[in-house]
């Protein structure tokens, strides 16, 4: 399969070797890295890419769910072109800072106050490490599985990058062992970290009680709840918080909501976010210079009010739903140890049968299989991300799903063959 690869992709695979003498790996970030090497894009268009080597994929891996809106909305497109015409590095306030944070505040109930970041990462660093300057406590619980970050990552045994920070990492959707962890660590613990559905760990949803019993925990023991809805607040209006009827402290975000530009927000109770105000003596300093960046402010206002109203968001979600569940029954009539989890428009297939309520489950997912099933896809014309994971932008339509649905369909019986 990768001498194949190799031959379908020679341009591709030439641009890797030039980048591999001055990027380590030829890679600046390791989620494209993709064994033997990876496909460079050329150009993007609606919901398709077009790489290096001329091919077009329809495009199911969506920066990572940052790419909502695909690649040309023309709403987004006119943001953009008008703040070109008036600057772009003006090192003063904006106004669309303020309309971009009032938007966010609408949506998210929680969210009383929010700051900007550039990238979800920094919204994780300055929500906990706010928290921890608040509580005067150090420790902060995440769960396995969980990715908040480029330096937040527990999904291997040992993440060396987290080093300087003193995190508890309980087994997520289990709440017997998360409380035994609470309740041994309460007196130190400053906050609970977590994603109430993972994405990078497998887009694998927390149950609505094991949120409800952390949410319930934390506040009669006076510790801070952070949600990461980084990757789910796109599943409503105002994220899975709303779905669930569950109300964080602190959330933080990114992805889609800077409209494709860099974006990062951490927001939530107005006495906890007021360390930040620089009025007040003893302020915390938050001061990134591209916070209020204005392509970001501009597009990820734009982006909110017109393009992805509440109503288009639950629309994405149902469509979503819809097309995990015919993917599933696929392979369920084959009885193919293959399913896709999630929650609306993000989903991550899994070769495994059972229930998956943790990575603690996935230990039987065929690696192989999966891999198979990505170059598959590659040469079928379909983008997917090298760990399996897809999640709808607002131009796909019946014709992008129907081509998934087939490519599944092809795949599940040619292998079911092979297995019996
Ligand atoms: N939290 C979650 C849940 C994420 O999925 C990600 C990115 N995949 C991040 C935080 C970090 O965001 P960024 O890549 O913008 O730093």
């Amino acid at each position: 399969a990768h001498e194949r690869y190799r031959d379908a992709n020679p341009r591709s695979y030439q641009q890797h070797r030039k980048a591999a003498e001055v990027l380590p790996g030829g890679n600046t970030r390791t989620v494209l890295y993709s064994d033997p090497f990876p496909i460079t894009l050329a150009s993007a268009e609606g919901c398709r890419v077009t790489s290096l080597d001329g091919k077009e994929y329809v495009d199911y891996l969506g920066e990572f769910t940052a790419g909502l809106y695909g690649h040309s909305d023309p709403l987004l497109r006119e943001a953009v072109e008008s703040a070109l015409q008036s600057g772009w590095v003006r090192g003063g306030h904006i106004e669309q800072e303020e309309k971009l944070a009032r938007l966010i505040c609408d949506r998210f109930p929680s969210i009383e106050r929010v700051r900007f970041t550039n990238s979800g990462t920094e919204a994780t660093l300055y929500a906990i490490s706010a928290v921890r300057a608040i509580s005067g406590r150090s420790k902060v619980l995440v769960f396995d599985g969980a990715y908040h970050g480029g330096v937040f990552v527990f999904k291997t045994v040992q993440n060396p990058l987290t080093a300087p920070f003193d995190f508890v990492v309980a087994p997520y959707n289990d709440w017997d062992g998360t409380r035994a962890l609470l309740e041994a660590n309460a007196q130190a613990l400053s906050c609970v970290l977590i994603e109430p559905m993972q994405g990078s760990g497998g887009c694998i949803p927390a149950s609505p009680s094991f949120l409800r019993q952390l949410r319930d925990w934390t506040e009669q023991n006076g510790v801070t709840l952070i949600f990461d809805e980084v990757m789910t607040s796109r599943l409503s209006g105002g994220g899975l918080q709303e779905m669930y009827g569950i109300t964080p402290d602190i959330t933080t975000l990114g992805k889609y909501i800077g409209a494709g530009f860099s974006f990062g927000a951490f927001g939530g109770r107005e006495d906890l976010m007021s360390h930040f105000d620089p009025s007040r003596v003893g302020a915390f300093s938050h001061a990134g210079t591209f916070n209020n960046n204005v392509f970001t402010m501009t597009a990820g206002a734009v982006g909110l009010e017109k393009v992805f109203t509440p109503i288009i968001a639950e629309q994405l979600t149902e469509r979503g739903n819809s097309l995990r569940e015919r993917l599933n029954e696929i392979a369920a009539q084959a009885s193919f140890p293959m399913q896709f989890t999630g929650v609306g428009s993000l989903m991550n297939v899994h070769m495994c049968g059972g229930e998956i309520e943790s990575v603690r489950d996935l230990t039987g997912s065929d690696m192989n299989l999966r891999d198979l099933f990505y170059f598959d896809l590659i040469e079928r014309g379909i983008w997917p991300a090298r760990r399996g994971m897809f999640n709808l932008s607002l131009p796909m339509g019946v014709l992008e799903f129907s081509v998934l649905e087939e490519a599944v369909k092809d795949f599940v019986r040619v292998r079911s063959k092979l297995f019996t």
